[in-house]
């Protein structure tokens, strides 16, 4: 096995910051409960409060409306077990909304896409506008950009045809900061998603911002934590890290356009040294930092595993539960053929990302991808 690694899977967890490590070990030596009215509790709840303000800045939202969780997943949980009558979703959504929309009990709509992963706005629309003829609390929920493909979502056409229909609007916006601009106060939405370690804080700590006058009931409940909408004593040590990336996100503000120019070089070679790949969504509007390469009659559970036994990290483009991989539900919703859908992988970059590593990656792919000469 090789020795260096070169981490290109940052669409699943990058890095931990060296700001957000600094936070976080002073968040850890910070005595006391952030709900104590003493002076050390009193200490505490402003590393929390600071943080709070740092991510509201982040996406431009106020610090009164993010409320801190464990993680995205219990925030599109959370949102989803809301007491709609309907839902209306992408199918391409992460599992962790389209599952407990699932379970909700509501009546559940899941959008088509088109061959390039963007949503049926249309479909979308209409539909939204039926379920609002027949019910009060309609739900409407779409990512900003997909993990798998990082295809960007028509989040604020569809934001603002909810608020005219009288809709919750939810967006799931995990895979968006540092690589598209994330507004939630121009946005029609009434809740948006985080997830800190997409951003180079921790894992384990996300948030939830719920526009002021949107009330939610709360999923955790046993406290009057978070303005009473999530019981628990906060994760200080989580949240101070998340405050700390979401601040180093903001600074870097050249991130995009570099992760950009390396995927371009990236796939422009994937394609040359292999050219019966595949590039997924390419031809759509895409975050700059993700690539789903698909290599057919290559299942990407090999190559992932090969790619690793090189020293590169990514991820296949499908559900990886227990080591089985099943077909990307992503894939699939794209009309992509089995074939193809069961040989992509993944490769996403991250700020850090140099031409060094786009070299160490291509060197690999080169010795498990490229088809065989055969001798004739
Ligand atoms: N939504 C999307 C789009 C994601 O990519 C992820 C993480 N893979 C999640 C939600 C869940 O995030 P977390 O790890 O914070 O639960």
């Amino acid at each position: 096995m090789t020795e260096t690694r070169t981490y290109l899977d940052y669409n699943a967890s990058a890095p931990l910051r060296a700001e957000a490590r600094v936070a976080m070990v002073a968040a850890m030596d910070t005595l006391g409960n952030p709900s104590s009215v003493h002076t050390e509790g009193r200490a505490v709840r402003a590393i929390v409060e600071r943080a709070r303000e740092e991510v509201a800045h982040l996406v431009n939202a106020k610090p009164s409306e993010v409320v801190f969780t464990s993680g995205a997943t219990e925030a599109n949980n959370w949102v989803m077990a809301g007491g709609w009558d309907e839902i209306c979703v992408s199918s391409i959504e992460h599992d962790s909304v389209l599952a407990p929309a699932r379970a909700s009990g509501a009546r559940l709509a899941s959008l088509p896409v088109s061959t390039s992963g963007i949503v049926d706005v249309e479909a979308m629309k209409s539909i939204l506008m039926r379920a609002g003829e027949r019910s009060k609390r309609v739900l409407a929920s779409l990512m900003m950009a997909n993990n798998e493909t990082g295809v960007i979502q028509p989040v604020a056409e569809v934001a603002a045809e909810a608020r005219r229909l009288g809709a919750v609007m939810h967006v799931d916006a995990v895979q968006a900061p540092g690589r598209i601009s994330v507004d939630f106060a121009a946005l029609s939405a009434d809740a948006m998603v985080l997830s800190a370690h997409k951003l180079g804080g921790p894992r384990g700590v996300g948030a939830l911002i719920v526009r002021d006058g949107v009330t939610l009931t709360p999923l955790i409940k046993g406290g009057g934590h978070e303005r009473r909408r999530r019981g628990g004593t906060e994760n200080v040590t989580g949240i101070a890290g998340f405050g700390a990336a979401a601040v180093a996100v903001r600074r870097e503000t050249d991130a995009a356009s570099r992760m950009s120019r390396l995927r371009s070089m990236l796939e422009d070679c994937v394609l040359r040294i292999t050219p019966t790949a595949v590039i997924i969504g390419r031809e759509a509007a895409r975050v700059a930092n993700t690539s789903c390469i698909a290599l057919p009659g290559k299942p990407a559970e090999t190559l992932v595993i090969k790619l690793d036994l090189e020293g590169i990290a990514v991820s296949a483009g499908a559900a990886c539960f227990s080591g089985k991989v099943g077909p990307s539900h992503v894939l699939e919703a794209m009309g992509l053929s089995p074939e193809i859908a069961r040989a992509a992988v993944r490769v996403s970059l991250g700020p850090e990302t140099c031409e060094g590593d786009i070299a160490a990656f291509l060197a690999a792919w080169e010795k498990v991808a490229k088809p065989v000469a055969i001798a004739a």
